[in-house]
């Protein structure tokens, strides 16, 4: 049923680096539950496979001067229990949890989630608006790009046939007057894509004025977004009008090109990307002032 011609199994990385330069056309296997859907629909017969789930620096979550390293082999379910998550990066916890079902989260990776390409990835608009960067290693260098650039079209990224994802670092975040936050809307509370997904944070000056904003979405546009206008004019602000909300919820539904699909039209999606603006943008900044 699932067609594949072989399995590789390397013990380290330079090996899983060695056997990716040497053998093109082979396809890393992480927690499989995107690729095995392509292969049960036909669509690889006859893949070369290399599993990843023996190269051990990349299933850690650490703590560094430099920011939060997320290694891509880190589990949905294990990212929503680990304290360092759940203390700094609340919205990849609310991520993790909104991802299929309990099964899924067991097997999925975040580098999985991301390197799919997918446009309506949970792990991708928290991601985004975390200014997380991404470090890509070949046989032979290494380089780091930010998610912002990494997605270059419909399910289609930055990855070259001879990279792997190693790392996944997320610039420190402040300890104080900060808050982050995700919100997933679907119809159902589990087994379910995103119709839309919104990642905010907010840090704060002393006198309670925004010092930085960033806001993302999935499934808003054929890949995920950042909305830089509407980042912009939220800067220097600390009265949360319903004016300015609407202001920027408008702005950002200029970044944004979502489309019709069978979950929901591209006028619903208008609509929700405006309210989840507003939403996520007030509840991180009463986060934020309260932990001033
Ligand atoms: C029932 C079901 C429900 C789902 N629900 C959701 C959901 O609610 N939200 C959501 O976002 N997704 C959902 N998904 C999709 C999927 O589970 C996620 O995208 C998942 O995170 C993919 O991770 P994985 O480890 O299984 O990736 P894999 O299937 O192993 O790999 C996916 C792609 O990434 C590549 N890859 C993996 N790791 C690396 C690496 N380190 N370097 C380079 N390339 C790499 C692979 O070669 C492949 O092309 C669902 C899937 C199923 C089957």
């Amino acid at each position: 049923m699932y067609g594949v011609k072989q399995i590789e199994h390397p013990k380290t990385l330079d090996q899983a680096l060695i056997l990716l330069d040497e053998n093109p056309g082979i396809v890393p296997y992480a927690g499989g539950t995107d690729i095995l859907v392509k292969m049960r629909a036909d669509n690889m017969q006859g893949v070369h496979l290399m599993a990843l789930h023996k190269l051990e620096e990349l299933f850690l979550i650490r703590d560094a001067d430099d920011g939060i390293h997320i290694g891509p082999m880190v589990t949905y379910a294990n990212l929503a229990k680990n304290s360092l998550i759940e203390q700094k990066l609340p919205l990849l916890k609310t991520a993790a949890l909104a991802m299929g079902g309990p099964q899924v989260q067991n097997l999925a990776t975040i580098g999985g989630n991301i390197c799919n390409g997918a446009t309506s990835a949970d792990g991708a608009a928290p991601l985004m608006s975390l200014d997380a960067k991404l470090i890509l290693r070949s046989r032979h260098k290494e380089r780091i790009v930010p998610i912002t650039e990494f997605y270059i079209g419909p399910g289609r990224v930055a990855l070259k046939d001879d990279e792997l994802l190693v790392d996944i670092l997320i610039p420190p975040i402040p300890e104080k007057a900060y808050a982050n936050k995700y919100i997933k809307f679907a119809t159902r509370k589990a087994m379910d894509i995103a119709i839309l997904g919104c990642a905010a944070t907010i840090s704060l000056n002393r006198d309670e004025s925004i010092k930085k904003a960033t806001l993302a979405y999935c499934t808003a546009g054929p890949t995920p977004v950042r909305c830089p206008m509407a980042e912009e004019r939220l800067i220097g602000e600390k009265d949360l009008s319903e004016e300015l909300l609407e202001e920027v919820a408008d702005l950002a539904a200029e970044s944004c090109k979502p489309r019709t699909s069978w979950r929901a039209s591209k006028e619903y999606r208008l609509n929700l990307i405006r309210q989840l603006a507003k939403r996520a943008i007030s509840e991180c900044y009463d986060e934020a002032r309260s932990s001033l």
